[in-house]
C-alpha cells in the first residue's frame, strides 16, 4: 500500500489518499481533483 497526496472525485462525497484503493481508482479522469474537498475520508482507504 502506498499512500498518496489526497484526492477526490467531484461527484463522489470522500475523499482517498491510498493508490491502492479501489474507489478512488474508479474515478473517472475528469472528475479526479487534488485535496480533500472538504470531504470525510474514504472508508476503505481508512483500513488500508
Ligand atoms: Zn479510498
Amino acid at each position: 500500500m502506498a499512500k498518496v497526496k489526497p484526492f477526490h472525485g467531484v461527484d463522489r462525497n470522500v475523499y482517498h489518499d491510498n493508490d491502492k484503493c479501489v474507489d478512488g481508482n474508479n474515478i473517472e479522469k475528469e472528475n479526479l481533483r487534488q485535496g480533500t474537498g472538504g470531504k470525510p475520508k474514504c472508508q476503505r482507504c481508512k483500513g488500508l
